[in-house]
């Protein structure tokens, strides 16, 4: 298989073939992310997806979901993640979706009907890192996108049957908004109905534009212990039937997986116990990117 490059894929995607379909990011600036900053944006030859698919049909054939990767796969046009959705059917027969990342102004370059074609060839729970449901936050953010568009995809996302999954970075938006930044992204998020949201802290990465920034005093960054304040508030709010909530990453303080409405007081309960066992000097520590001051 071609991996070129940094490759990532969601926690939950553990299980997927992933198949390169682009290298890199076609965004690649968003202020606090580094994944990409060293691979170069391109599109994959057709040839090569063709020789991965022969590969996976040889050694993979039991395959049932495939993860396009890289950065945000779904800025391929309609034309060409068709013909891929086509080419990865008569491959491997037992494919039942495809995921990939998708950021908003992917979904907003296609029209309704093309969303609703990309559905029927099996394109399902794409993962769209919304991060924030405040606008000064998104452009701090460098998004590229403002909470009103990312509300109207995720209505046209739903009239299209083309289910999807929300990333949301909680504590984004620094210690004294707490409170604003839990309840307008859980209102946000209720409004959307995604199939799953994963939750993880913001944590600083080095040459990021965001370590610039907060090395020039123009953001504060959360503690764990506020971020977990805000998780729980996130969560607190969140009014969803049917919707998978997951905070499994590394960077999570307090692991926590489950079914809402079903899981969500076990999980609350579970968050609030974890940090009555965090020892304070770790709770008043910043977010990292691995698993230092994880509960167990
Ligand atoms: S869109 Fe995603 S992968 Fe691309 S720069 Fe932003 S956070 Fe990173």
């Amino acid at each position: 298989m071609h991996y070129d490059g940094m490759t990532f894929r969601p926690p939950y995607e553990a299980y997927s073939l992933l198949l390169q379909v682009t290298r890199g990011c076609s965004h690649n600036a968003c202020t606090f992310c580094s994944m990409y900053r060293d691979t170069s944006f391109c599109v994959s030859p057709v040839e090569e997806i063709v020789d991965d698919l022969v590969e996976a049909a040889r050694d993979y054939a039991y395959a049932r979901r495939v993860f396009l990767v890289n950065g945000d796969a779904f800025c391929l046009s309609t034309d060409e993640l068709a013909t891929i959705a086509d080419m990865i059917h008569e491959s491997l027969p037992r494919v039942e979706s495809i995921g990939c990342y998708a950021r908003i102004p992917n979904v907003t370059a296609k029209s309704d009907e093309e969303l609703a074609l990309l559905a029927t060839k099996g394109y399902a729970d794409i993962n769209i890192g919304v991060e924030s449901a405040l606008d000064d936050v998104l452009a701090f953010m460098n998004k590229g996108y403002d909470v009103a568009l990312a509300r109207e995809q995720f209505a046209r996302l739903h009239k299209a049957g083309l289910p999807f999954n929300v990333n949301i970075i909680n504590a984004a938006a620094g210690p004294a908004r707490i409170a604003e930044h839990a309840a307008a992204n859980a209102a946000l998020v209720n409004e959307a109905r995604p199939t799953l949201i994963f939750v993880s802290p913001l944590h600083v990465d080095p040459g990021t534009p965001l370590a610039s920034l907060l090395e020039a005093g123009r953001f504060e960054e959360c503690t764990l212990g506020q971020y977990l304040e805000e998780e729980i508030a996130f969560l607190e709010g969140l009014t969803l039937e049917d919707c998978v909530f997951f905070g499994l990453h590394v960077s999570n303080p307090v692991p926590v997986h489950g079914l809402l409405p079903r899981d969500k007081d076990a999980m609350l309960a579970r968050l609030r116990e974890g940090m009555t066992r965090i020892p304070r000097e770790v709770l008043d520590s910043h977010p990292a990117k691995g698993s230092e001051g994880r509960l167990r």
